[in-house]
């Protein structure tokens, strides 16, 4: 490696925990990561080559051949591309004069990629970790030429200069619409340091019981009563116990947790140093998705700031760690793995993170909202919080809003509000259906289910909305969402790393008019084998897509279904299965001539 090399590796302890930290300033300098450096690595850590390489190869944002001076990445979700995606990658080729999947030149490299959390603002895209949003050929023109003329993304997308610790500078680039807020979130007049000290002068049992009387359960949507899994972890016996912040908001359609970390962090921050008196803990990681690069500068001044305050560093501190692009990372296990330098790949329960979690110790993973949410429980009271909500479904919950409606944004709203209520809220336009929890919760049917309520017990909802009127084609949503659970499985059980790629291909059949009936039974059948013998969260949930649409929307599959006659079936082409065949006879054809 180079003395740049040199200096990274330097820069880091030997110790695998570093790894993805490394390999981000490797491939920051180099533009990817080569055999040379992976070597370096690997001796670095005392790792082998394979383990740095088993790990760089696994995150979408790593590359380990050239990967341009300017790396582009465009997010390809289903609202980017009700908004003008296909003009926007065009106008991408067009203007750097590369294909999109590598690098066509030394100086950019075009990816497409899953939802990069701009939602409310696309088309979006990331070039060198600054978002750009609203995007239009005319705009990527300007950008384009901006980054030949040698000015960085991040002076393209702030002209004005401001300090990239900024709330400004985020805002400037994020654009984020806060339609309606508090009482839990965003209403600001905390004194984090004096309600820190009240905190920390109770016991931490007392800590712990005030959150649980709350009834505030986890709001990444898997809804555990937080109050328990703190208790869990304080009774779990080990030397040290950590708290990380799960801020890798990956499902498509949510971008909740990027405004609070913009508006609210020391709120955040503040619930993970509560957390922490209550469990016994020491260390903290805000494990922050690689797509919000951008708020890190800012994120590491509030962190510096509570320190100052003397919230942090007295007993307990929190370090921001990056994700590399993988949205199965949102699964506890799965970060906790990325946090000590591996492959994210969902870890067999139990043992849960509680007992056996980061480095084998005790460890709470919370998310964004939770921490968030705990804050305000302990500046109001238990009682504050449970009076709002339904029982079982206390307080208030974050919205990301995207889609067929006239104002997407950010909504908070108290739980056991009825989907009718958010439409109208919103402004949906003409809505016939509505993707809750993003890809891997539920297609709705407003005609069916206005009347449900955002509940744990009826419609559990993990933040994302969105919104798609009578003129959007559900199959070409359906085929998108499965290509991205094909595109985000770990790969590690078959039923999940397969069977949704048959799935996959199931709804391209459909969505060509060559699927019959069998097919669609085909669909359920399969989609049950993979949704009940998967490993993790994204597997079980992965057929959904295709299930709930099936059930609430089985018009729009029997549309296009074909009668089976005759031998074979309609998605059996002959041609396509003879054409191996063909190109071998005629590869033959002038050597048996000769
Ligand atoms: Fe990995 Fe999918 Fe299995 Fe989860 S279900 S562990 S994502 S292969």
């Amino acid at each position: 490696m180079t003395s740049g090399g040199a200096t990274i590796l330097a820069g880091h302890e030997p110790d695998r925990t570093a790894l993805i930290a490394i390999l981000w300033e490797v491939q920051r300098e180099y533009g990817y990561i080569s055999a040379e450096a992976a070597a370096g690595i690997a001796d670095r850590l005392g790792l082998s080559v394979d383990d740095v390489l088993e790990t760089a190869t696994f995150y979408h944002f790593f590359h380990t051949t050239p990967s341009g001076r300017h790396r582009i990445y465009l997010s390809n979700n289903v609202i980017a591309k009700m908004h003008g995606y296909r003009q926007v990658y065009e106008a991408l080729e067009l203007e750097t004069g590369t294909r999109f999947g590598g690098a066509g030149s030394d100086d950019f490299g075009l990816f497409e990629t899953a939802c990069i959390g701009s939602s409310d603002h696309e088309p979006a895209m990331l070039i060198d970790d600054v978002v750009f949003t609203d995007l239009t050929p005319a705009s990527v023109g300007e950008i384009i030429k901006g980054l030949r003329r040698g000015d960085s993304a991040a002076q393209i997308a702030n002209p004005a200069g401001l300090p990239r610790d900024d709330v400004a500078y985020i805002d400037a680039l994020t654009r984020t619409t806060v339609h309606t807020s508090g009482p839990v979130f965003f209403c600001g007049g905390i004194d984090d340091n004096a309600l820190w000290r009240r905190c920390r002068a109770m016991t931490p049992e007392d800590v712990i019981a005030t959150i649980s009387e709350s009834g505030l359960r986890g709001l990444g949507g898997a809804g555990f009563p937080t109050g328990k899994k703190w208790k869990f972890c304080r009774a779990a016996a080990g030397d040290e116990k950590y708290i990380i912040c799960n801020a890798d908001e990956g499902e498509p359609g949510t971008f909740k947790d990027r405004a609070l970390l913009t508006y609210s962090p020391k709120q955040v921050f503040v619930g993970m140093a509560i957390a922490a008196h209550g469990v016994g803990a020491r260390h903290g990681i805000l494990y922050l998705r690689a797509e919000y690069t951008y708020l890190r500068d800012y994120l590491a001044r509030q962190l510096a700031e509570l320190r100052e305050s003397g919230v942090l560093g007295d007993g307990f501190d929190i370090r921001i760690q990056l994700g590399a692009g993988a949205y199965i990372c949102g699964d506890e296990t799965a970060l906790i793995e990325s946090c000590e330098g591996k492959r994210g790949t969902p870890r067999l329960k139990p043992p849960f993170p509680v007992e056996h979690g980061f480095l084998g110790k005790p460890t709470v993973v919370n998310n964004v909202e939770t921490f968030a949410a705990a804050t305000r429980i302990m500046q109001e009271g238990a009682g504050w919080f449970a009076a709002m909500g339904v029982p079982r479904s206390t307080g208030t919950r974050l919205l990301s809003v995207s889609g067929d409606c006239a104002a997407p944004g950010i909504y908070e709203v108290q739980w056991g509000v009825t989907l009718r209520e958010v439409l109208d809220m919103i402004g949906a336009d003409d809505p016939r259906a509505v993707q809750i929890s993003g890809p891997s919760g539920e297609m709705l049917s407003v005609a069916a289910d206005a009347d449900r309520r955002l509940a744990y017990d009826d419609l559990s909802c993990n933040g994302s909305v969105m919104v798609f009127n009578h003129e959007r084609d559900l199959i070409d949503i359906v085929g998108d969402f499965m290509q991205f659970f094909v595109d985000e499985s770990c790969g590690i059980c078959v039923p999940c790393r397969a069977g949704n790629v048959l799935l996959r291909q199931k709804v391209g059949l459909v969505a060509a008019g060559r699927a019959v009936r069998s097919d669609l039974d085909d669909m359920v059948a399969w989609g049950g084998i993979v949704a009940h013998t998967s490993r993790c969260g994204l597997g079980a949930t992965s057929p959904n897509p295709i299930l709930s649409t099936l059930k609430k929307f089985p018009d729009i599959y029997a549309a296009r279904l074909r009668e089976h006659t005759g031998d074979l079936l309609p998605s059996f082409d002959p041609e396509a299965e003879l054409s191996g065949y063909a190109q071998a006879v005629a590869a033959l054809a002038p050597q048996e001539s000769r």
